[in-house]
């Protein structure tokens, strides 16, 4: 066995381990990352990257399907499936590759790899797939392992290889004709829609009702409406029923009268994510963990309790998305490096999209955070049924709520499903984050005609709601139809 001591040692060379990697060099030139599988990161290689080259195949396929809305008729759509997982492979490579040559850059003494298991508070233990053990004493120490998908494990047992994650999605090198989607979040609208838009025969199944992550009761229920337009799903499925029969999955739902039986080529499960912890034997650690065994961690630095342990990434279980998870590293990586010294960091305001149709976001506070924590706000809102710019691209679908302060004014988060949510995600996000009232946004230039105008409705019949602002005009046109 060798052994390797360094300053910092950095569990897993994701995005949140590629940052504290980042964060800590600026303060000591002794930093180990240690990485067990492939470099490449699960953004780029399994993750946002190739889950959105499927969306943009789906929604050109769409968007052809759409086109005779508008008198322009482009024939049937045929798919090709090979050539759209041909596609998503380049494309995904390309930055699998940008990636990679960033840690090729980085010096050979920086990178050790396998699988690190703690064995003391400062000690990890490293095993190479080769049989190789490096010992690595580390003064401060990084957990960013991510997460993998959780599989019920009677699922695994049943089916066997026709049991798929996201993962096995993106390594096909053509589109199968039938998948079953266990799971009703933002990985399985996103993954389920596409498919189904590529001509595969997709069930999306959820347990409960719920379908994505709004909270504001409305447009769950306009969620549900709208994407189950399109979407052949089954929500309040209850415990899905699996076996397997031959190369086919039957999935069953139901009892008696009410059972109903369907197969399938696989059975896609997007049931959530779990931290990969398990592999890091925490117990020789001594860290404070919670009820879950996740570390009990400061948001602010990334410190564990009070240890020389830091924590980034989805590996937390708090935000699991691909700028929380940099910011985190950025955070746990800059504390180590400087580490007693360690320096609280303001978090962004927080931001979240699916990439389903109608598009899915989340701004700042949600509506049930709000309520959780009793704040008195009130509510305005635009369907965006007849704003003018979305009834022109035919994308007149779907619901923005935003939420302001009672007494100040101020804007603390918005929900929203329909055109242009990423965009719109942002501008809500920055204002959250300034602090910005209503007014002040109500104050902004606003074009005509943009899907924006729909923005500035809400917004108008927020500042009424608070008591702030006169009654909206109903079909105001002082900057022409559309607002
Ligand atoms: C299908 C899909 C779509 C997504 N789409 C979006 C999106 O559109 N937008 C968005 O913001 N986010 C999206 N996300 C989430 C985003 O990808 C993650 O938040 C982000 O990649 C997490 O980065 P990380 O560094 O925490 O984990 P990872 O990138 O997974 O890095 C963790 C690393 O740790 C290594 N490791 C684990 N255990 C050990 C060990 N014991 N020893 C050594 N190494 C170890 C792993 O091999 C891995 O390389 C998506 C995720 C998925 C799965």
């Amino acid at each position: 066995m060798s052994v390797q001591q360094v300053d910092v040692a950095i569990i897993g060379a994701g995005s949140a381990g590629m940052a504290a990697y980042r964060g800590a060099l600026a303060h000591t030139a002794s930093v180990l990352v240690i990485e067990a599988g492939p470099y490449g990161t699960t953004c780029a290689r399994v993750g946002c990257m190739p889950s959105k080259l499927l969306v943009a195949a789906a929604d050109a396929a769409f968007a052809v399907e759409q086109a005779a809305i508008f008198g322009v008729h482009a024939g049937p759509v045929r798919i090709d499936g090979r050539r759209v997982m041909q596609r998503l492979h380049q494309e995904r490579d390309r930055f699998v590759g940008f990636v990679s040559d960033a840690i090729d850059h980085w010096p050979a003494e920086h990178r050790l790899v396998g699988q690190a298991r703690f064995i003391g508070p400062h000690t990890l233990q490293v095993q190479s797939a080769d049989g190789q053990t490096t010992r690595v004493e580390a003064g401060r120490i990084v957990i960013a392992t991510g997460s993998r998908p959780h599989l019920p494990p009677q699922w695994r047992a049943a089916l066997g290889d026709r049991l798929i994650v996201n993962d096995d999605v993106f390594a096909w090198q053509d589109l199968p004709a039938s998948v079953a989607v266990a799971g009703a979040g933002a990985l399985a609208l996103e993954l389920a829609q596409a498919l189904h838009r590529l001509g595969v025969r997709v069930r999306l199944y959820g347990r409960s009702a719920r379908i994505g992550p709004l909270t504001d009761p409305g447009l769950q229920a306009l969620t549900r409406r709208l994407i189950g337009a399109d979407l052949p799903m089954q929500l309040d499925a209850g415990e899905l029923q699996v076996r397997r029969d031959g190369d086919e999955v039957i999935v069953r739902t139901g009892q008696g009268p009410q059972a109903d039986e369907q197969r399938f080529d696989c059975l896609l499960a997007a049931t959530g994510r779990t931290p990969n912890l398990q592999s890091l034997d925490l117990a020789a650690s001594g860290l404070p963990l919670d009820a879950k065994g996740v570390p009990l961690f400061n948001r602010q630095t990334g410190q564990i309790g009070d240890s020389a342990v830091f924590i980034a990434g989805d590996v937390d279980h708090a935000l699991e998305v691909l700028h929380e998870a940099a910011d985190e590293g950025r955070i746990a990586g800059d504390n180590a490096g400087r580490f007693p010294d360690i320096r609280t960091h303001p978090r962004r305001a927080p931001m979240s999209v699916v990439f389903c149709h109608p598009q899915i976001m989340m701004a700042g506070q949600s509506h049930g955070q709000l309520l959780a924590a009793g704040t008195a706000f009130a509510v305005g809102e635009v369907s965006f049924e007849d704003q003018g710019r979305s009834r022109v691209m035919a994308v007149n679908q779907g619901c923005l709520r935003v939420y302001g302060e009672q007494g100040t004014g101020r804007l603390l988060g918005a929900e929203m499903i329909g055109p242009a949510a990423e965009h719109l995600a942002h501008l809500l996000a920055w204002s959250v984050q300034r602090g910005d009232s209503v007014q002040q946004m109500l104050d902004s230039p606003f074009y005509h005609p943009v899907i924006e105008e729909g923005l500035r409705t809400a917004l108008r019949q927020l500042q009424h709601a608070l008591h702030l602002g006169p009654p909206p005009v109903a079909r105001s046109l002082d900057c022409g139809p559309g607002g």
